[in-house]
């Protein structure tokens, strides 16, 4: 037992000397109560224990003298001998009765199982691939059944000591801790997001935060830098998944962007206005632009500079383009110069023009909505290339899509702001905290490297 409970120590030690300090001092604390508990909770009375060399601190390893007796021995082999939970993954086609039938169970105790309560009928949603596990009693017969149906909830069916088959469901709760990660870009954000250790699924969800101030298509520079926040999910002590981004900035070409997620799910500047805007930086994922950094201002066909009226995204052809906000179709049609392409009105004064498409995904009079698919890239019409041109007019004047000043957004309601702005100012402080941590990191890094 001390062995083990060593071994755990050894473990633990090397794995808490990497984590900041206030973790370390919490789990330590933790730890060393779990160990007293341990050793004592299992111990009879009579077991021989030094009582004077318990005086323990942080960090110290300890050997305490245990005296294993024979009722010890006795009690712990017939424990081995008990029936124990056999697992059972689920195959293709298999229903209960099936398994129960693989594990020499009956027909009858299938039915009683499957009559066990209204939480039974989970068995009929088994997926292969999910796993069962089945008790017996010592003469072969069903004692008790469980089933993961989801990574929080449990079913478990019992036969008691009336041969009565009950069921009932034990909830797991989801613990939250927050996670960090921060980048500087270089080549591009996605590289960038990747090396900051974030998954492909929170790159994406970043840019969707930051998608209405943030071109990440076109207006990413080498230095532009981000700092997140996220939850990170615990079953048991055991990392299940990734929840949401709850902070995050965005300093793009020295323009500073911060969003904190509040619980109606959405994102809104520390200021309490919602991230979400009436139009869209960029009518098509960065993720699917050819080059990031050098945006196509030559005119494929005509060979010259011209003052350019639109933002040209080069992109492969069949990318989907999405409408930039919630508007109208006004026209959507074919020529010889625009090929296919579509023409939103949005309110009174906008108007968006989306040209070059391989094809048409809206009709004319239709109403969309923001981030709609409305056609796909192509090179239809005057371009030589497939690439998706873009044109914004303010009042029926063209505008840079990606610089023009928007209406305000709106404000978040007025008596959730006081709730709001104790959990803005809660992640703010842990998104500056992140930056000097990381600053730190840095600056041992680079002085340790130096000293080499
Ligand atoms: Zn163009």
């Amino acid at each position: 037992m001390f062995a083990v409970t060593q071994l755990t120590w050894i473990v633990l030690k090397t794995y808490i000397k990497d984590l900041p300090k206030v973790h370390k001092i919490s789990i330590t604390s933790i730890f060393s109560v779990l160990v007293l508990f341990i050793l004592f909770s299992s111990e009879k009375p009579e077991a021989s224990i030094h009582t004077e060399a318990l005086e323990l601190s942080i960090g110290e390893r300890y050997e305490l003298p245990i005296k294993v007796d024979a009722e010890d021995l006795t009690a712990l082999q017939s424990e081995t001998e008990q029936p124990e939970w056999k697992s059972i993954k689920v195959r293709n086609g298999d229903n209960l009765a099936k398994i129960f039938d693989r594990e020499g169970l009956t027909p009858q105790e299938v039915y009683k199982v499957s009559k066990a309560g209204k939480d039974a009928k989970k068995l009929l949603k088994m997926k292969p691939g999910e796993e069962l596990r089945i008790l017996k009693e010592a003469d072969n017969t069903f004692s008790a059944l469980a089933y993961a149906y989801s990574p929080t909830e449990t079913l478990f069916i019992n036969k008691n000591s009336e041969q009565k088959f009950l069921s009932s469901i034990e909830e797991k709760q989801i613990h939250t801790r927050l996670g960090y990660a921060q980048g500087e870009i270089q080549n591009s954000f996605w590289n960038a997001g990747v090396k900051s250790g974030m998954t492909e699924a929170q790159i994406m969800n970043l840019a969707g935060i930051f998608g209405w101030d943030i071109d990440f298509a076109l207006e990413i520079r080498k230095g532009d830098n981000f700092n997140v926040v996220y939850e990170e999910q615990f079953i048991d002590g055991e990392f299940i998944g990734y929840g949401d981004i709850v902070a995050a900035e965005f300093t793009n070409q020295g323009e500073e962007f911060t969003a904190i997620r509040y619980k109606d799910g959405r994102y809104y500047t520390p200021e309490g206005r919602s991230m979400r805007k009436s139009f869209l930086r960029a009518p098509v994922s960065f993720t699917r632009i050819s080059d990031n950094f050098n945006p196509r201002r030559f005119h494929p066909v005509q060979k010259r500079y011209k003052p350019h009226r639109g933002v040209d995204y080069a992109a492969r052809r069949g990318t989907p383009v999405m409408a930039a906000g919630d508007g109208k179709v006004i026209k959507a049609g074919y020529d010889k110069y625009n090929g296919h392409h579509v023409f939103l009105q949005h309110g009174e004064k906008y108007v968006t023009k989306y040209i070059h498409f391989t094809k048409r995904l809206v009709k004319r009079g239709q109403s969309v909505k923001q981030g709609d698919i409305i056609g796909t890239v192509g090179s239809t019409g005057l371009a030589s290339g497939p690439h998706l041109h873009y044109e914004f007019l303010v009042d029926g004047v063209h505008r840079n899509p990606r610089t023009v000043k928007l209406p305000k957004a709106e404000p978040i309601d007025k008596k959730e702001l006081a709730s709001f702005q104790n959990i803005a100012q809660n992640y703010l402080d842990k998104l500056n905290n992140n930056k000097r941590i990381m600053l730190a990191m840095n600056s041992s890094e680079s002085s340790s490297l130096a000293s080499e």
